[in-house]
């Protein structure tokens, strides 16, 4: 059976951090800060997946309080909820993203990115959408003070 979920995460970007998009390093002058690396697009990615499987959400699972996660790669993040989709019998359909930042360009990265993601959820590139936009200047995410992603997941279930 179709299961579909959706996830949304916002981060802000300040100075001295590494900027990771989609468990790619992303050369610029700010990072977004977290307690892990702040992958904005893979915490909503899992959100969106832990929503399909009817769990909670991704900071139940892997708290901003755990010393565990402290600066740790999202994608172990990613891999945990595949796991937990698979313990479900379930497997990855598709899943589709939108990153919104003012900066930097992200076009020259998807393609990394999707190739990344693609791994982590065990499916063919071609299942793997992202796409990035500006937010046009407006609020907060076009005044470059943070970036959010938007992720929608489909697995397939036994029930
Ligand atoms: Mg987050």
């Amino acid at each position: 059976m179709i299961h579909v979920g959706i996830g949304y995460d916002v981060h802000r970007l300040v100075s001295g951090r590494r900027l990771v998009l989609g468990g790619v390093e992303i050369p610029h002058d700010k990072g977004l800060e977290g307690h892990s690396d702040a992958d904005v697009l893979i915490h909503a990615l899992c959100d969106a997946l832990f929503g399909a499987m009817g769990e909670g959400d991704i900071g139940q699972f892997f708290p901003n309080t755990d010393p565990r996660w402290k600066g740790a790669s999202s994608l172990v993040f990613l891999h945990e909820a595949v796991r937990m989709l698979h313990l479900h019998s379930g497997r990855v359909v598709n899943v589709d993203c939108t990153l919104i930042a003012q900066e930097p360009r992200l076009a020259p990265h998807i393609r990394v990115m999707k190739h990344k993601l693609s791994e982590a959820l065990e499916v063919h590139p071609g299942r793997v959408g992202i796409k990035a936009t500006t937010n046009e200047g407006l609020g907060f995410l076009g005044r470059g003070e943070g970036i959010a992603a938007m992720a929608v997941a489909c697995v397939d279930l036994p029930r």
